[in-house]
């Protein structure tokens, strides 16, 4: 009805109430299309409406245990739920709306995980797991993307429907315009319908940047080794109490401290004299606290123990009298053979990327630490290879395996999804680990904090 004057325009629409009863009229800022928008007019608003409802459940996060409310966030309460509008409306357009919800959301993180995000932590935890980040992808930076992929999947059935091969979707050549202005060369003919590829080109240019922000080792060390797949199993897990893979608050907010490089607490002193800085990483390898990483590397022993037993490989813990030397004692041994008729021994240790013996190497090899375990147990257990298999399971503070621990885990899965036909096997026995090196690792870091004595003092009457 645009371009009558106001009076006509509301005759037509009392005449049509009148033949529709209930009939909604509905302005452009407002109309949308099986949840797209239909009019440039309606994308922000529509945008900007998404944000707001967003905001207020981000209020009520806090209100259950982080882990949960990371998860969700990752999986359903944040950017899942515009990527649909982002494909199908150029919300590209609409920065300051995409930037809203990104704000939304990392304030929301802030408050659920007692933590303060840098600019650079931010980059990162909006980055995918597997790259390095926390999976909580950022709207800003999928806007292109999806719309982009989403574009060109529908180019053909947009040239079919218009009879015109020459007709292209609406908003595509101001998204291409714009990728090419602040990303770069658009990539190649056949890959463009697909997100994750268009999504790729921006991953690698952020975790670029980030390396290029801060070339000291530690950050080097860190940024590579915990886009390292293995590193973020522990965030792929469920959360659930029942099975082992819920971690606390603390430990949460420690391990993700430690994966994003911030400040965990105020510098405090160490029980060996040194200071502890905001980091908290001299704990994870001072001799203060070996107890801790023993009581860390027995629960990864107990789980690679019972994956062992449901796989249907029945064996013992610490066995002696393996050979002649008793020094010469794996964490674990087979009582069935393994292959081919020998059993299996296996030797789990767990070393720090960042201990000031790794950090240099660890700066310029992803995986240095758990490489040279792998050897140095090789070496040690030499006496045994020639009557048993040996497996050297090899993992690293940031999370990274060794390959030997890697292939372990896939050969324990593979036996248990034969046996029991669940074919998630090796991933959740992989999960499982993960949680058990965050956990312990994040309980090495809170470890030796001044107990709140004065405050026991305070409630005693
Ligand atoms: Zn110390």
């Amino acid at each position: 009805m645009q371009g009558f004057p106001l009076e006509v325009q509301k005759n037509l629409v009392e005449q049509l109430e009148q033949q529709l009863p209930g009939l909604q009229v509905i302005d452009r800022e407002n109309f949308q299309l099986l949840g797209a928008a239909m009019f440039d007019d309606s994308v922000d608003s529509t945008l900007q409406d998404k944000v707001d409802t967003l905001s207020t459940m981000y209020e009520r996060l806090p209100l259950m245990s982080s882990h949960a409310a990371v998860t969700l966030l990752r999986h359903s309460l944040g950017v899942q739920k515009v990527v649909y509008f982002l494909r199908t409306s150029p919300g590209f357009s609409c920065p300051t709306s995409c930037r809203d919800l990104d704000k939304a959301v990392i304030k929301a993180l802030e408050r659920c995980l007692n933590l303060s995000f840098s600019s650079s932590a931010a980059a990162q935890l909006q980055l995918p797991i597997s790259k390095g980040g926390l999976g909580i992808r950022s709207a800003e930076a999928l806007a292109l993307p999806c719309f982009l992929s989403s574009s060109y999947g529908s180019i053909e059935m947009v040239r079919l429907c218009m009879n015109d091969l020459g007709a292209i979707p609406t908003g595509l050549r101001e998204a291409l315009e714009q990728w090419t202005t602040t990303v770069g060369p658009a990539i190649p003919m056949d890959s463009r319908e697909f997100q994750k590829e268009w999504d790729n080109v921006l991953v690698d240019t952020i975790m670029k940047r980030l390396l290029a922000e801060d070339t000291s080792d530690l950050t080097r060390a860190r940024l590579t080794h915990v886009s390292q797949k293995e590193s973020g199993l522990f965030l792929t897990a469920v959360p659930s109490p029942n099975v082992g893979t819920l971690l606390n608050n603390e430990q949460l907010r420690a391990s993700l401290a430690l994966r994003l490089g911030l400040p965990l607490y105020e510098k405090h002193p160490c029980a060996c004299g040194m200071t502890v800085d905001t980091r908290g990483l001299h704990k994870l390898s001072c001799s203060q606290y070996a107890l801790q990483r023993q009581a860390r590397h027995d629960h990864v022993n107990d789980v690679l123990a019972r994956a062992l037993r449901q796989a249907g490989v029945t064996n013992r813990l610490e066995p002696q009298g393996l050979c002649a030397d008793d020094a010469i004692r794996p964490d674990g041994v087979t009582i069935m053979p393994w292959s081919a008729g020998r059993a299996l021994t296996w030797d789990v240790t767990i070393r720090d990327t960042y201990a000031a013996t790794h950090l240099p190497y660890a700066s310029r090899a992803v995986g240095h630490a758990s490489s040279k375990a792998e050897r140095e147990k090789r070496q040690k257990y030499l006496p045994l290879l020639n009557s048993y298999t040996f497996v050297p399971f090899a993992i690293e503070s940031s999370g990274v395996w060794g390959g030997e621990a890697r292939e372990f885990a896939r050969q324990i899965g593979q036996r248990i999804t034969q046996l029991t036909g669940e074919v998630k096997a090796t991933q959740f026995l992989c999960q499982r680990i993960s949680i058990e090196v965050a956990r312990g690792t994040a309980a090495l870091l809170m470890e030796g904090l001044p107990q709140g004595e004065d405050l026991h003092e305070l409630f005693l009457t």
